[in-house]
């Protein structure tokens, strides 16, 4: 049916007489996506014409179609759509199915919204329009569909969340019970400090006394105070403040089923929660019998409960913090995240409403390429099996690497049936026109390269083990080869786009590689680059990489230990040593090793292991949930020629304390740590802070010192760091 010819509209779209806002948006949409296509526009109008082609939207068309819809889905973003004739019709269960309808006739004429604005918009351009003949009814297989994309919910965000069809029920944010909220005020905790969580013998306002009776009867006020204000919401969020603190008291932990939760190190408090969840339920069941209770499955809270049946209006949303994010739960690669699939085997056999609400993105990441196409093609089609109903995945805007992972969540979110290769696909022929071979061909090697790598850790450490350098090379002549096949606009720019987070990424990877080697300047020069691609990468519009992640997770994880260990040799300062990238190491689960004097400059044997520091990371070397403490050994020569002159030890960082001897003595710490007593011979206690020890007495120049190191590492960490993460040197102040 041809509605465009030659640049002249021969069709007019047929609006209800009062359309609701959706099928408005849905004519303006149609009409806005024709004009850059053809030039042209449709004539709107209210009544159908007597003659003529007709685009008929919603009411438009008379009930029939819209009838069609509902025999098969009563999800509000169903549709379907009948072309025949010179007659097209979109009809739906809800003014949403309209929107969502158009947008599959607009995907049809070879419109995408790869991300949001006018940058990732692809239009093709034709004089002519012709809808082809079809009688389609869709609707989605998720009843929610939502990516929390952080920065995406401005206009064009939330536009294109629109376009790609997220939509559907959302989730509650779920954290805290009110009136003890963390983000409420002290004056509740200052009147009533036994409402809140006793930890080691002390009231602290980070969680609740869930078992005091009071702290039941306020939740439940407030939760039906909440209902009254807020009429129309099915469900409200209620759980633990984020973070732990949980309450030790004696009625507390009665109400726990002696589980212990081994990902994050403490015992499970899911049965406590249960027990009040279900206790608030009925608490509020007088009033409101069929509302829900929404809370995360996450921290101590993830595994299933033992001793409580919860009520079935409780709904739960899996957030697996402390599971890789790396892989999908059935890639052998990855035992850790095989355990995914079986809590949602366990949950979904106990609460019939579950959501998906983890992260889709490389958790605490500036932003360097990063694909999880081959977790979505694993775990979308199984969540679905396992009886999820909505997604509501937490992400950051790194459109430059992750835009091809949210075109594919979003389809696959719709229908998980589609081919996440074709998907794929269409993203780098529309995309990047005629560079889309050397585009699809990068963008399936940078997936595969995460998919196949046994690495786990979080934020950038295995970056340089995903990338090794054959594929980098391999990767780098496939831009190179997208640059020369598209050197004008707009596919120029699109390729530029993912060169730039490419470049970060081999910036990133050479900043890494001086560090290890200890040339500082070749670090600090390294580090500027990825700071100024960062820099054009987030000013981009939209974002390449989110400068939110990039500038905090830089500085916290990477920038810090980079220019200190510069400024440490430069100036007046000079480098003296640098201690080995491979230590020996020991475990020391009971905490034996001051006893036994591990520390001690004449120590042998006792079957210390080589264990590298600052070029791998705990997880890659099996230690990713160890917690507790170990030791490191090392010996490194002082020339002679810094005898007589003063001498500092320098680390990059640790994760988490460290205790340090020389020679078998403390050291005295230099660094000054705001709010914490500084002891001789401990760190700041802060992961990857550099911070330094004055070892002019301790070291002997013009010969080999002993440095031993015990780590203390307690705190659920969800990353697989741990123990020594950046380089230690030796270095001789100036003035
Ligand atoms: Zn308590
Ligand atoms: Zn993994």
């Amino acid at each position: 049916m041809e509605i465009i010819v030659n640049g002249a509209p021969k069709a007019v779209i047929v609006l209800p007489a009062e359309a609701a806002p959706d099928e408005q948006l849905a004519a303006r949409e149609l009409n806005a996506h024709l004009k850059l296509m053809s030039g042209a526009e449709l004539p709107v109008a209210s009544v159908r014409p007597a003659a003529g082609g007709v685009v008929l939207l919603g009411a438009a068309g008379g009930g029939g179609l819209a009838a069609r819809v509902r025999a098969r889905s009563d999800d509000p973003a169903a549709f379907a759509i009948e072309v025949a004739g010179d007659t097209a019709a979109v009809a739906g269960v809800s003014p949403e199915g309209v929107l969502f309808g158009v947008y599959e006739l607009l995907e049809q004429l070879g419109c995408r919204w790869y991300m949001p604005g006018d940058f990732g918009r692809v239009v093709p351009q034709s004089a002519t329009v012709a809808l082809r003949a079809q009688a389609t009814v869709q609707a989605p297989a998720f009843r929610g569909r939502w990516f929390t994309v952080a920065g995406a919910r401005d206009e064009a965000g939330s536009a294109w969340q629109r376009r790609v069809r997220m939509g559907g029920p959302f989730f509650p944010p779920a954290h805290g019970i009110a009136p003890f909220k963390a983000t409420a005020g002290d004056r509740l905790f200052e009147e009533h400090p036994e409402y809140f969580s006793e930890v080691r013998g002390k009231r602290l306002k980070r969680q609740v006394c869930l078992s005091n009776p009071e702290v039941l009867q306020l939740a439940v006020a407030q939760t039906k105070a909440w209902f009254r204000a807020n009429p129309g919401q099915p469900w409200m969020g209620m759980g633990p403040n984020d973070g732990g603190g949980f309450c030790e008291c004696a009625a507390c932990r009665a109400l726990d089923g002696d589980d212990f939760d081994p990902f994050s190190n403490e015992r499970s408090v899911t049965d406590r929660y249960v027990w009040f969840f279900n206790q608030v339920l009925k608490g509020i069941e007088d009033e409101f019998p069929d509302r829900k209770l929404c809370f995360y499955i996450y921290h101590s809270y993830m595994r299933p409960p033992v001793r409580y049946k919860p009520d079935p209006r409780i709904c739960g949303a899996f957030a697996p913090i402390s599971l890789c994010r790396v892989h999908g739960m059935s890639n052998p690669v990855c035992p850790n995240r095989s355990y995914y699939a079986r809590l949602m085997e366990a949950w979904g056999k106990i609460l019939p409403e579950l959501y998906e609400r983890g992260y889709c993105f490389n958790l605490a990441c500036p932003g360097f390429p990063f694909s999880r196409v081959h977790v979505l093609r694993d775990e979308i089609p199984k969540a679905l099996a396992f009886g999820i109903k909505g997604w509501r995945v937490e992400s950051v805007p790194h459109w430059g690497s992750l835009s091809p992972t949210f075109y594919v969540a979003a389809k696959l979110m719709w229908d998980p049936a589609a081919d996440p290769d074709a998907l794929v696909r269409d993203f780098a022929e529309r995309f990047f026109g005629p560079a889309g071979a050397p585009m699809h061909s990068y963008l399936a090697r940078m997936d595969a390269a995460l998919r196949d790598a046994d690495h786990h850790t979080g934020s950038s450490f295995n970056m340089p083990d995903f990338y090794p350098p054959a594929l980098r090379a391999a990767a780098r002549r496939e831009l190179e080869a997208a640059a020369r096949l598209a050197p004008d606009a707009p596919f120029a720019a699109r390729v530029a786009a993912f060169r730039l987070t490419f470049d970060a990424l081999e910036a990133f990877i050479a900043m890494l590689d001086a560090r290890n080697a200890q040339d500082w300047a070749g670090a600090k020069a390294a580090h500027d680059r990825v700071m100024a691609l960062g820099a054009e990468a987030y000013r981009h519009d939209p974002p390449l990489m989110s400068e939110r992640a990039f500038t905090s997770y830089m500085r916290r994880f990477w920038s810090q230990a980079t220019l200190d260990g510069f400024a440490r040799v430069s100036g007046e300062n000079r480098f003296v040593a640098g201690l080995p990238d491979a230590w020996d190491f020991l475990l020391d689960p009971q905490g034996l090793g001051e006893e036994l004097g591990f520390f001690r400059a004449d120590l042998t044997g006792g079957n210390w292991r080589p264990l590298r520091t600052s070029s791998a990371s705990w997880g890659d070397q099996g230690l990713y949930d160890y917690r507790g403490v170990a030791w490191y050994r090392a010996r490194v020569a002082v020339p002679a020629e810094f005898a007589g002159r003063p001498l500092r030890l320098w680390f990059g960082g640790v994760d988490e304390e460290a205790r340090v001897w020389v020679n078998g003595a403390l050291p005295k710490l230099l660094t000054a740590i705001a709010n914490r007593e500084v002891v001789p011979g401990d760190s700041p206690g802060r992961a990857f802070v550099p911070f330094e020890y004055d070892v002019t007495d301790l070291m002997k120049a013009g010969q080999e010192n002993t440095i031993a190191v015990k780590i203390t590492n307690k705190q659920v960490n969800e990353m697989g760091t741990g123990g020594i993460t950046a380089p230690v040197m030796i270095y001789s102040p100036g003035r």
